[in-house]
């Protein structure tokens, strides 16, 4: 069977580099914010592009969260995301006390950026753009009715480190911006973590003192705080797949320019990239009528698939109880949610792979 995805690989690209950096972290004797953690909030920061800050958390949601605490995001308000987003995006908007307010994505599965105005209300404090799949949303436009509007713009990153529109990375567009390393993401750890990056540095100090208890030096605690650190041996871990981000983006790059060109059943429809994107392919997402059929068939070819999410997160039991939702109310999204499916993507994959899926799709009836 070709998987989804298989972790260890990633692993045994650089097993040894890996194994000495966690040695080194477990040698040293300093395990929560050290060095490593520093030294990988700058180092991510630098990568990133000029003139932006990272502050290191546990995980993504937590970034997310705290990120929007940080800048002013709370009770009463709403933040418009894309229905089609993860749940864990508008979930980090609930914890603020915030209401996530839903809008269609576009062909590209991105905010659709037309939606947004109609959404609007006098409680509409900002916009949250979720670049999934690996591709930026297309931010010019979506700069403009923020802008038009007085909205504050903030991005999830979570699916889309160093993936540039027009040359600038995803990340470096919103007030501030929140990652998840994620041991799947596109720069995962070996456990969780997260980060917030801005190119505001109030934002990222905020960001630090809450998540260590709300403190800004030892036993001084000026913030109702929490306890949402990184550690050192993920940050650690993290610089070494971080040194390595060019390679492992490439390859993606490569097992997707190869499904692009040489998958041709009419049955299937490929992704686009947009006019001033460059994918970073976090999954790689197709279109089938016959969704089960479509997925069946690939099995019995030995191929695995998955669906990234078959229920849209406003049809999720919680969010329905909390907000009245019901099928129907966003369609487009459910449509999408009915018909794509995730084929085998990753940091590494043999040729013949790869060969195996193209045919597997092709020979689809
Ligand atoms: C993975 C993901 C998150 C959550 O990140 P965690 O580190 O798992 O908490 C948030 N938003 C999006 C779009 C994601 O893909």
């Amino acid at each position: 069977m070709v998987p989804i995805n298989e972790l260890i690989r990633g692993f045994k690209l650089y097993q040894k580099e890996y194994e000495d950096r966690a040695l080194e972290v477990l040698r040293s004797g300093y395990y929560v914010l050290g060095h490593q953690v520093t030294d990988f909030e700058n180092e991510f920061a630098a990568a990133l592009g000029e003139g932006c800050y990272c502050a290191g958390v546990d995980n993504g949601l937590d970034a997310i969260w705290l990120g929007l605490a940080a800048s002013g995001i709370t009770e009463g308000d709403e933040v418009i995301v894309q229905a089609n987003g993860y749940i864990a995006t508008m979930l980090g908007v609930m914890q603020c006390g915030a209401t996530p307010v839903f809008v269609e994505p576009d062909e590209y599965y991105q905010l659709d950026v037309a939606n947004i105005e109609k959404a609007i209300t006098p409680k509409t404090k900002a916009v949250l753009v979720t670049h999934l799949y690996g591709q930026a949303t297309r931010m010019d436009a979506i700069i403009d009715v923020c802008k038009k509007h007085g909205l504050e713009l903030f991005e999830d990153c979570a699916q889309s480190h160093f993936a540039p529109y027009k040359g600038v990375n995803t990340g470096l567009f919103g007030k501030c911006s929140f990652f998840s390393f994620y041991p799947t993401k596109n720069l995962g750890g070996f456990g969780d973590g997260g980060g917030v990056v801005s190119k505001d540095p109030a934002i990222i100090d905020r960001v630090k003192v809450l998540r260590n208890y709300g403190s800004d030096r030892r036993y001084h605690n000026i913030a109702i705080g929490y306890n949402m650190r990184l550690d050192e041996l993920q940050a650690g871990l993290l610089r070494v797949r971080l040194s390595h981000m060019k390679e492992l983006i490439k390859n993606r790059q490569h097992i997707a320019n190869r499904y692009l060109a040489e998958m041709n059943n009419p049955k299937v429809t490929l992704p686009l990239i947009a006019d001033g994107c460059e994918h970073t392919w976090y999954q790689f997402i197709v279109r089938a009528d016959d969704q089960e059929g479509f997925r069946e068939y690939l099995k019995s070819q030995d191929v695995a698939t998955d669906i990234s999410w078959r229920t849209p997160p406003f049809l999720q039991p919680c969010m329905m109880e909390r907000y009245g939702y019901k099928e129907g109310d966003f369609p487009v999204t459910e449509d999408l949610c009915a018909h794509i499916v995730t084929l085998p993507m990753m940091e590494f994959m043999e040729e013949d792979e790869i060969t195996k899926v193209v045919e597997a799709v092709n020979s689809y009836r």
